[in-house]
């Protein structure tokens, strides 16, 4: 087993590095949080460091005091990061490594420019199955670099045929994905120059040194990606670990802004933190609903991946309005 399963059996000697990468684009609500603490409780259960870093990569999307906002749920909760704040990374002041790691990519023969536009894109290939984007058929893969372009172009990574990923997730198991097939051929930067969040990730935890990989179930489909981009860049992937999603009472998305689930909320109205917690962990598998406040410390010697539901975990209106 890796050492996500050390992580479970409170192995000291493990080196562990772990990172919560919040993207500024909204409010902590109560899936973020719950992520949060899975990644908090995994490093601090083996004596590992946990360090933060802000995906404000995505330039429109980013609201102005969100970053101040989730640092102040986070720090209300009683989680605590390492190295802050001089250490937490900022996705758009790495435009030079993201570049460096491309030009890299690109020496190696790994990469190719693509002018296709989304509508070729959608005309000419078959749906894909997860995903919601198409599969890129490779129409571009064969031409020459030094073509003149349509319009400027978006850098591409080539998958070659029967490229097979496998993984041992802590929470889901073993994972895999045909590559070729499942993906295709993924956008690397897009034609206006924006770094995808896929190479910025991967850039970001080699650059941080992460050894344990925590987030949410939704990105569960873009690990393989991941490990295949870390082995073009000629190094070995991080351990990785999904925590369960949250969704609303019937399944569907949570909306950042959803009354009542903003972490804000629950801190301006006045709430014990150590009653969200408890909330959390319940729902995460940590604590049993007759503990009605715990804080990250109290649940440190508790944790276990072994222990974490793979959800999703469902909202409950009754429990999760305000006042909790
Ligand atoms: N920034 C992403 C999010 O907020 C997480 C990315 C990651 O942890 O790899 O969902």
């Amino acid at each position: 087993m890796d050492g996500m399963e050390a992580s479970g059996a409170r192995d000291l000697n493990v080196r562990y590095r772990g990172r919560f990468a919040p993207s500024p684009t909204g409010d902590l609500h109560l899936g973020g949080a719950s992520t949060a603490l899975c990644a908090w409780l995994a490093a601090r259960s083996v004596g590992g460091s946990i360090v933060l870093r802000i995906e404000d990569i995505d330039t429109p999307r980013v609201r102005p005091d969100s970053e101040k906002h989730i640092l102040e749920d986070l720090r209300w909760l009683g989680l605590d990061w390492d190295e802050e704040p001089e250490g937490i990374l900022h996705q758009s002041q790495r435009t030079r490594a993201y570049e460096s790691a491309l030009q890299q990519l690109e020496n190696g023969g790994f990469t190719y420019p693509c002018d296709c536009s989304r509508k070729e894109i959608s005309l000419a290939s078959a749906p894909s199955g997860n995903e919601k984007t198409p599969i890129y058929p490779g129409s571009c893969r064969q031409l020459t670099q030094s073509r003149s372009f349509r319009r400027p172009p978006a850098t591409r990574l080539r998958i070659p045929p029967n490229t097979f990923i496998e993984f041992e997730d802590a929470v889901f198991g073993k994972q895999s994905s045909q590559l070729s097939q499942d993906v295709g051929d993924f956008v690397l930067r897009r034609g206006d120059g924006v770094f995808a969040y896929q190479l910025a990730v991967v850039v970001d935890d080699l650059a941080q040194g992460i050894t344990h990989v925590v987030r949410g179930a939704d990105l569960l489909s873009s690990t393989a990606r991941q490990i295949f981009l870390m082995r073009c860049l000629g190094t070995e992937p991080p351990s990785y670990a999904h925590a369960p999603l949250w969704v609303g009472p019937n399944g569907e998305k949570l909306a950042k802004r959803a009354s009542g689930i903003p972490v804000r909320d629950h801190r301006n109205a006045g709430v014990d933190p150590r009653k969200l917690i408890a909330r959390l962990a319940q729902a995460l598998g940590l604590a049993d609903q007759n503990e009605p406040w715990l804080t990250p410390h109290e649940l440190i010697p508790r944790f276990s991946w072994g222990k974490i539901t793979k959800g999703p975990i469902e909202i409950d209106p009754s429990r999760d309005s305000l006042p909790l």
